[in-house]
């Protein structure tokens, strides 16, 4: 038991993940049972909530919940029934471990399988208005949203992501997959996953 971690805690983070995740889906990027959101509710021991396997990402309630520890493994919380965990609870814990990220959002958006198809060594963007949406310059910065191949295996995935990570760019492509997307808060996190699929999107449609 995570002794400081209340119910009230966890549902609060659950009902904040359902409303990104409708918003999500109704952009169309968690297809299915597709992608997952998290947000950190302890830091030390690092323990993030996260949205439940196999459910409807756009019908989700405040308690269709998990709590993962720094692996993704469930933790258990007093008053929290045990549900499992999205299978992507590993790779969450690494970012918010590695960039001190207090929310994570995972997405299966069209544009970043398709740009991480196109430009496999990472998407190069520069001098547009909208990479200030993701704490860059609008003009003279060269960023790399870096694209890593996709796993099964979240310990391994988990590795090629802190070999890819820049701290400057708070998002990953996963190839064939999706990407990844952080901010210090689930609401900031929400802002750099639209402007980052935005910029893919540009990208794809200039070059
Ligand atoms: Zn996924």
């Amino acid at each position: 038991m995570t002794e400081s971690l209340t119910a009230g805690r966890v549902y609060e983070a659950g009902g904040r993940l359902a409303v990104e995740s409708a918003r999500f889906t109704g952009f169309g990027w968690m297809r299915g049972t597709s992608g997952n959101l998290s947000e950190v509710v302890s830091r030390d021991p690092l323990r993030l909530a996260v949205t439940a396997s196999g459910l409807d990402k756009g019908e989700l309630t405040a308690t269709d919940v998990a709590v993962v520890g720094p692996t993704g493994d469930p933790v258990a919380v007093e008053g929290v029934p045990p549900l499992v965990p999205s299978a992507e609870a590993g790779l969450h814990a690494r970012v918010a471990a590695l960039t001190g990220a207090g929310g994570v959002v995972h997405v299966h958006a069209l544009s970043a399988v398709v740009a991480g198809h196109r430009w496999p060594g990472g998407v190069r963007l520069r001098d547009v208005e909208t990479l200030k949406g993701i704490g860059r310059l609008a003009h003279d910065d060269e960023v790399v949203i870096p694209v890593i191949r996709n796993s099964q295996d979240m310990a391994e995935l988990g590795d090629w992501f802190e070999a890819a990570y820049d701290p400057r760019t708070p998002a990953v492509i996963v190839a064939s997959h999706g990407m990844y997307a952080w901010g210090a808060d689930l609401t900031r996190a929400r802002h750099v996953t639209e402007c980052v699929e935005w910029l893919l999107s540009y990208a794809l449609a200039i070059g």
